[in-house]
């Protein structure tokens, strides 16, 4: 995977700076979710009079952030198993968008990125998510009663049917349970570095052939403000996550709330019988239970509000408060898991958006006014002599970034590359 560790002032790598005319250079900030999907939209607009250069800017590395922490679990159901807002086209864009990593990775001439085997980038073993309440299983009935049987991919299931499904599973007879089949979850890592794989194979395709100076670049740089990318690109696509809101210019301008998550990464030990049995779907109870392979699963993830600990790095202290939390919440519906190993940590941030009539929404936008009013000394003069820069933001996906990324992400670099923001649903300009 090419990647760039200079600054944001050089030019678009390969060329040195020179670049062929008419090139749309283009900054993306975070390689996440977010960041990732626009890129690759962005690139499907490239052409051989305007051919597109995106270049992503990642502290880290693809996946570095609350991203590549996720759980990975994809559906478009809220909790109540109602429709999300948007869920159908965000489920669509998302199976697109894992289809071209997907093609990306197993792509002959790549499989020295992802090694001789190829690791799943994804499982499609559904959802079981259980009523903890009375008042829960009430709206899985309703919803699923609501919608469409014909069209419906959910069902209620009772107690017995939900243990035929998750072998082990404690749950009343009279229990009820929110099944989801067409659910997948991802391997959030693997995904995002081929889905920025499938970007460099795209742009280096389109620049031999009909469209020299397509190019995608990753740079491994920390962006402190955005007066240092001033003058360099004709947009600015902020996909930062909850760190956008440490920006110098949008700091308390954001109607975001972090939320810091720790999932633990547990694995069966030999001899254990019984292991999650191999189409036992994921869990979904408050904590959850994401399967990742045969004897792997993942387990989270833990609240902690307000917290700006974006460290994918877990200590003995927290993995011991965070082990507690996770066992205590899952062991009464799933005994055996104390029985498995703690092989790893990982952890992220999330950035909560406000609640609206339609649920919680990302946020998206065009942020020039907020960084233009930014009164932080000497930033507005500066800003002000980049007024061809347009800058955006695309971020608040709080607990549903898969569900979100893909068909946002594709109206984000819609409304970017045709510089018109009435492209984006105006609902999601929360600030
Ligand atoms: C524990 C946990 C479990 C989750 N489980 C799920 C799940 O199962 N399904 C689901 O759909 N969603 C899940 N989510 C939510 C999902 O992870 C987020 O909605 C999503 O990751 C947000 O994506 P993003 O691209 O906006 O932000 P991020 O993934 O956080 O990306 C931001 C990137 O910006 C980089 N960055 C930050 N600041 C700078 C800077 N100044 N300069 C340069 N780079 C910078 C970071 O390194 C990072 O890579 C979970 C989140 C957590 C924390």
């Amino acid at each position: 995977m090419a990647t760039a560790a200079a600054g944001p002032l050089l030019g678009c790598a390969a060329t040195g700076g020179l670049q062929p005319s008419g090139v749309r250079r283009i900054a993306v900030l975070g390689a996440g979710f977010a960041g990732v999907s626009v890129a690759w939209h962005l690139l499907q607009h490239t052409t051989s009079s305007a051919p597109i250069c995106v270049e992503l800017f990642d502290e880290v590395g693809v996946g570095g952030g609350a991203s590549g922490a996720s759980g990975g679990l994809l559906h478009p159901y809220n909790p109540k198993g109602k429709l999300l807002w948007k869920g159908a086209e965000g489920w669509n864009a998302a199976l697109k968008l894992l289809s071209v990593a997907g093609t990306a990775c197993s792509d002959t001439s790549t499989t020295g990125e992802f090694g001789s085997t190829i690791a799943p980038l994804a499982w499609k073993r559904g959802i079981l998510r259980l009523a903890k309440q009375q008042k829960h299983a009430l709206d899985f009935q309703k919803n699923v009663n609501n919608a469409a049987s014909d069209e419906s991919k959910i069902a209620c299931l009772g107690g017995p049917a939900a243990r035929e499904l998750v072998p082990g599973l404690e749950i009343p007879a009279e229990g009820l349970a929110l099944y989801i089949p067409q659910a997948i979850n991802v391997h959030p890592q693997r995904y995002l570095k081929a889905l920025w794989l499938a970007c460099e194979l795209f742009s280096r395709k389109a620049s031999t052939t009909d469209c020299p100076g397509t190019q995608a670049v990753l740079r491994n740089y920390r962006v402190g403000s955005l007066t240092e990318l001033k003058g360099s690109y004709e947009a600015v696509v902020v996909c930062l996550g909850a760190q956008a809101m440490l920006l110098p210019e949008l700091v308390d301008k954001l109607p975001l709330t972090s939320c810091r998550g720790v999932v633990a990464q547990l694995q069966a030990p030999r001899g254990l019988r019984n292991v999650y049995d191999s189409q036992a779907p994921n869990l979904l109870f408050g904590t959850w239970v994401a399967v990742q392979g045969e004897r792997d699963l993942l387990l989270g993830a833990t609240k902690d509000w307000g917290s700006m600990n974006a460290s994918p790095n877990v200590d003995n202290t927290e993995a011991t408060s965070a082990l507690e939390k996770l066992m205590d919440e899952t062991a009464p519906f799933y005994p055996s898991i104390k029985k498995w190993k703690v092989k790893g940590w990982q952890a992220g941030l999330r950035a909560m958006p406000p609640r609206s009539s339609l649920g919680s929404l990302p946020l998206a936008g065009c942020i020039d006014e907020l960084v233009r009013s930014s009164q932080l000394g000497g930033y507005s003069e500066q800003i002000k002599n980049t007024a061809s820069t347009k800058w955006w933001l695309f971020g608040g996906l709080g607990s549903r970034g898969l569900i979100h990324h893909g068909w946002l992400g594709d109206q984000v670099a819609k409304a970017v590359i045709y510089r018109n923001e009435s492209l984006l649903p105006q609902i999601l300009k929360q600030w």
